[in-house]
């Protein structure tokens, strides 16, 4: 059975990691997917892998398409829901916003750039994309589900991510407070918090310190990034129908310190 085949699913960091698995996982799904990257042909990666027509941004026909925005800037992630309705005549019923960065510092020498600039991503990209897609949603009358990737750091910091912590923690304030407004509109918004997944990010952590935190995660190893969508195709389908303002831990069970 088929969970998202009449859904439209935009999809924001999708040309890696969490954010390309979720794509993958919800096409599978049935849904068409918009695969929105920084990096554009990442974003057209995504969509290739997804099988389907790969169809430009403002082609208004096909399958899955690509799009390059940074949600970071205000002008740019306005006009990222505006092509995404131009291109498929609807606005996206499912929104998943996996666009995310770190800059890690310990707090008694964080730059004030490092902070802006995690801040600007993490918080006022997810802020922005929620905010664009509620209206076009409401001022369509369409229901929806509105997914944010946040991070268990968010609930427990973590040793040089004050910014990062900070704007996961946001995330989940944010989401909660939008489900609030928006349950009325029958618009769910869900948070998901992943713990240390095997991606790109998670990468260039050193071996030591992916040994320590290994050693801590009741699970006994790092999640996949499969482990992330399969919950965020459940937030995305009807199966959670009821569930809003939830924030779902996906963590193998997050480290006792
Ligand atoms: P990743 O680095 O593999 O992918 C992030 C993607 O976001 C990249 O393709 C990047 O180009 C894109 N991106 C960055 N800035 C952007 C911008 N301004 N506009 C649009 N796209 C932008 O990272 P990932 O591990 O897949 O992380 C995905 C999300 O999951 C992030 O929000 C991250 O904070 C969160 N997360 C990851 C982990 C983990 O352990 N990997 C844990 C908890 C939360």
């Amino acid at each position: 059975l088929l969970r998202l085949s009449s859904a439209l699913a935009l999809v924001t960091g999708a040309g890696s990691g969490i954010g390309r698995a979720v794509s993958v996982r919800l096409a599978r799904e049935g849904a068409t997917v918009a695969a929105c990257d920084l990096d554009g042909a990442a974003a057209h990666e995504t969509v290739r892998l997804l099988g389907g027509p790969v169809i430009e941004a403002q082609a208004p026909r096909g399958n899955h398409a690509a799009f390059q925005a940074d949600v970071s800037e205000t002008t740019a992630a306005r006009r990222l829901l505006e092509q995404v309705q131009a291109c498929f005549s609807r606005p996206p019923s499912v929104v998943v916003s996996c666009a995310g960065i770190t800059r890690d510092e310990f707090l008694l020498h964080m730059s004030e750039d490092n902070w802006d600039k995690v801040i600007a991503v993490n918080l006022k990209g997810i802020f922005l994309v929620t905010q664009a897609a509620a209206q076009a949603l409401v001022s369509s009358g369409c229901h929806g589900s509105i997914i944010n990737i946040s991070s268990i750091n968010g609930k427990v910091g973590n040793m040089g991510q004050t910014n990062y912590a900070s704007s996961k923690a946001g995330v989940i304030g944010l989401t909660q407070s939008a489900a609030r407004e928006l349950g009325r509109h029958r618009i769910r918004c869900n948070s998901v918090l992943p713990g240390f997944i095997a991606t790109p990010m998670t990468e260039k952590m050193p071996q030591k310190v992916k040994e320590k935190v290994t050693g801590l995660i009741p699970m006994g190893h790092f999640g996949d990034p499969e482990d992330v969508a399969d919950v965020v195709a459940f937030l995305a389908s009807e199966d959670s129908g009821y569930i809003t303002g939830a924030s779902v831990e996906v963590t193998g069970m997050r480290p006792a310190w």
